[in-house]
């Protein structure tokens, strides 16, 4: 059975209609940029998330870029991230020109090492940028903690992560991206909002962060040719808008569906090698669900039978940041930041959307067993 790593058309059927004609009454008022669609958007997202504030923006690695500059990140500052994830954090971070400075990750989390973080830190640290990879929080009370006693900004990277939740000093629930003093989000098709197209946002509580955010996405002016300062072209579209206000409606229920589907794969893989692990305080938004063996043979053998049988799959990510040639220039070299090296080489992520069937998991999981028991695959 041929099995995808997503179906958007799944998640489009039952809601066609509805998106249809949002769309085309989008189409008719021919409002494309910054409509009030974009506006209604905004104030749901921001409510959704327990924000005062949420700004639309074109994609999720501009929300990373712009909410570094409106937090106060400058020319020359160091900010701390995962080598973990994809390079869309990173890069941001030397597009205004900053320092990206990657520290160690959990071995078993795969988020920031909050222990590495402080070891980081130096005169010139101004940031912390967490990434809640596959959608599982990171260690937030320790890294506010850092943040705090070292005054640094956080800006948190909830791409893969919308819908994930953290019980903040054991206590309060907050949603992944409302913490730190920004959070950023993606709405690419694959991620658990997804657009029909590009599209991102950026959340904050803080009215001075906002004002900028506003004037940043919109080349830096707030009334039209009026330039406080320069700004990019980065708007969410207002078609997308649409969708996405449509969309908001469903993503808890489609978030309960990938938990129910990775509790599934869970039981069915219980001894067969490491399953995600999720904390008490921690609900995950199973944007990826990732597999951990314990050698690299067995999961480049995973993935090559896995393959074979016609069953998606991916490695998020093959080569962490520190080793990539586009940051050869910060001198990375394998064993600098070891439990990332062990991690890369031996993680491996099924097929995971909402609407998965209880017949593809099973044949998902009976793979995976399987390429443990047929030996190396040519
Ligand atoms: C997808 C993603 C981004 C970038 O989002 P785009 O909308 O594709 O620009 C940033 N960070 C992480 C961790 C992501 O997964």
């Amino acid at each position: 059975m041929k099995v995808p790593m997503v179906d958007m058309l799944a998640g489009y059927a039952p809601i066609k209609d509805e998106i249809e004609a949002a769309v085309k009454n989008v189409f008719n008022k021919a409002n494309f940029i910054l409509g009030e669609e974009v506006t209604k958007f905004e104030k749901e997202f921001a409510a959704h998330n327990g924000t005062k504030y949420a700004v639309g923006v074109a994609n999720g690695t501009d929300a990373i870029r712009m909410a570094l500059i409106a937090s106060g990140v400058k020319k020359g500052d160091e900010v701390i991230t995962s080598p973990f994830t994809f390079i869309a954090t990173s890069e941001t971070i030397s597009q205004v020109g900053a320092i990206p400075v990657f520290a160690d990750i959990d071995p078993v989390t795969f988020n920031l090492d909050p222990k590495s973080v402080e070891k980081k830190i130096t005169s010139k640290t101004r940031a912390i940028v967490p990434v809640h990879l596959y959608g599982l929080p990171c260690d937030m009370d320790a890294i506010m903690a850092i943040a705090k006693k070292h005054n640094l900004i956080v800006v948190e990277d909830t791409a893969q992560a919308f819908t994930g939740k953290y019980k903040l000093g054991g206590t309060e629930w907050k949603m992944l991206g409302s913490i730190g003093h920004c959070g950023t989000y993606s709405f690419f098709p694959a991620k658990n909002l997804g657009a029909f197209g590009d599209g991102g946002a950026i959340t904050t509580s803080d009215d001075k962060i906002y004002e900028t955010l506003k004037q940043l996405r919109n080349h830096g002016s707030k009334v039209r040719y009026h330039h406080e300062m320069e700004g990019f072209n980065s708007r969410l579209d207002t078609v997308q808008a649409a969708i996405l206000s449509i969309r908001l409606k469903h993503v808890e229920k489609w978030t309960e569906m990938r938990n129910a589907v990775a509790n599934a794969y869970a039981e069915q893989l219980k001894g067969v090698c490491v399953t995600p692990v999720v904390p008490a305080n921690a609900r995950h938004s199973f944007n990826y669900y990732t597999l951990r063996f314990d050698t690299k043979a067995k999961r480049d053998n995973a993935q090559k039978y896995l393959t074979e049988q016609q069953i998606a799959n991916q490695i998020y990510y093959p080569i962490a940041l520190h080793l990539q040639e586009a940051y050869a220039h910060l001198g990375g070299k394998r064993g600098d930041l070891p439990v990332c090296d062990a991690v890369m080489d031996t993680v491996f992520s099924l097929p995971m959307y909402p609407e998965l069937s209880d017949a593809q998991i099973k044949t998902v999981t009976d793979a995976v067993k399987a390429s443990l028991t047929v030996g190396a695959v040519k």
